[in-house]
């Protein structure tokens, strides 16, 4: 494990009071790994987990040729340009079983969706195109049908011994399904990743406590909840904890014996008169930086104990969005994903926007499609690092990038969706 000087040596240009974001993930990159320990989970908990090991597929999917439709099954070389097919039906073959019989010229077999095709017959006519030919007859219109038509052939969807999915992926419902398909019953995983978070603030009111005033009751506790259950964490829950160091200190050492993680909002910034900086200095290797970002801005990070420590400005906006932006990418890297940084859509804007160059800008956007389908994207207005309701409001993140000026109606912009993040 490196210390955070030695990754601060390894980067280039590291100002700790003027990170950009992409120097942020950098780094984060370099100070977190995925956790050791990984389990064997059924199919159904497999989901939001991570691959721990290959997954090579042990049979092929589907195992057989089959019909995609219900039909007719022939033989394609029959065809002539020009000219319908008369063919004689022989019988019928269900799904979940073989066909037994044989099939001559002019002859063909009624099919399910799902059955085996039978030997020597590659082409499926569907039901609906056929024109029934006296007893036991169809026909076939001319210049519909190319050989092997409406035909899935064996292994198309997953082949024997070739990998179906990699380590590092993250499970979704296609996943899942996708392993089933395979007759696999269980799956290896990274064991779940533990995150403790609490907040910090003496204004800060927990649910149940009357109003009082200049206080505010507590939202980054279920902001942070909702966004660490969304990533699949195990979640450990510490509340608000008050401006007093012996409480501080026994919930930082508590949550970093629990804990791979720790996140706490609150208590980073520049002047604030409270134990919180003081607490994450004495306990473990921290550092407190000023990013070159909005909103945001003040974080700490390092490492307390075995535990790598997120600590969060108190703005609720700036919780969701620095989570976002760096807590989340990394969380996913411990968990042992390979993939964590969301992919971004281009937007145009519906509105000017002004941007100063030299930091990043995540806007609460909301995104709609033109009928022609183009995507546009407005902000939700009001951009406070206080306003809540602009992330409720919007289904992505606007996100102005360090180099970037103002932004004119009509430029296209990126957006970082929410999409089952948020
Ligand atoms: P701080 O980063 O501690 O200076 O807090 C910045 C602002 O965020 C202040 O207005 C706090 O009252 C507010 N704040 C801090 N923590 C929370 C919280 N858990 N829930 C809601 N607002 C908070
Ligand atoms: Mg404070």
């Amino acid at each position: 494990m490196k210390t955070l000087a030695e990754i601060a040596a390894q980067l280039q240009g590291y100002d700790p009071q003027a990170l950009s974001a992409d120097a942020v993930n950098d780094f984060l990159t370099r100070l977190v790994e995925p956790v050791a320990g990984t389990e064997q989970v059924g199919v159904f908990e497999a989901l939001g987990r991570v691959l721990s090991e290959d997954i090579v597929s042990p049979i092929s999917v589907p195992p057989h040729d089959n019909s995609a439709m219900d039909g007719y099954a022939f033989d394609a070389a029959q065809l002539r340009a020009g000219a319908p097919l008369t063919l004689e039906v022989m019988g019928t073959a269900l799904a979940g079983k073989a066909w037994q019989g044989n099939i001559g010229e002019g002859q063909c077999v009624k099919i399910m969706t799902g059955a085996i095709m039978p030997p020597g017959l590659d082409t499926v006519v569907p039901q609906e195109f056929t024109q029934p030919a006296g007893q036991a007859r169809i026909s076939i219109p001319p210049n519909l049908l190319q050989p092997g038509d409406n035909r899935r052939l064996a292994g198309e969807d997953l082949t024997h011994g070739k990998p179906a999915l990699h380590k590092g992926a993250r499970l979704g419902p296609a996943e899942c399904g996708l392993i089933a398909s395979l007759g696999l019953q269980s799956v290896a995983v990274h064991r779940r990743l533990r995150v403790a978070y609490f907040s910090t603030g003496d204004e800060i009111l927990s649910l149940g406590e009357p109003p009082r005033e200049g206080a505010v009751y507590d939202s980054n506790r279920y902001t942070v909840f909702g966004l660490l259950t969304r990533l699949g964490c195990e979640v450990i829950d510490m509340g608000v904890v008050r401006d007093d160091p012996a409480l501080l200190e026994a919930a930082f050492r508590e949550a970093a014996a629990k804990a791979d993680a720790i996140i706490t909002s609150g208590g980073v910034s520049v002047g604030e008169a409270d134990y919180t900086k003081a607490m994450m200095k004495k306990l473990g290797d921290v550092a407190f930086w000023k990013i070159a970002m909005r909103p945001g801005r003040p974080m700490a990070v390092g490492r307390i104990g075995n535990s790598v420590l997120f600590g969060l400005p108190g703005n609720p906006v700036a919780v969701m969005v620095t989570f976002l932006a760096f807590v989340r990418p990394a969380l996913l890297r411990m968990m042992g994903s390979t993939e964590t940084q969301p992919p971004l859509l281009k937007a145009r804007s519906a509105e000017a926007i002004r941007k100063k160059a030299g930091r990043t800008e995540y806007q609460r956007g909301i995104v709609t499609a033109a009928p022609d389908g183009s995507l546009h994207v407005c902000t939700t207005g009001n951009q406070g690092s206080g306003v809540l309701s602009s992330m409720v409001r919007a289904n992505g993140l606007i996100v102005l990038h360090h180099d970037q000026g103002n932004v004119a109606a009509g430029d296209e912009v990126d957006v970082m969706m929410f999409a089952g993040t948020v």
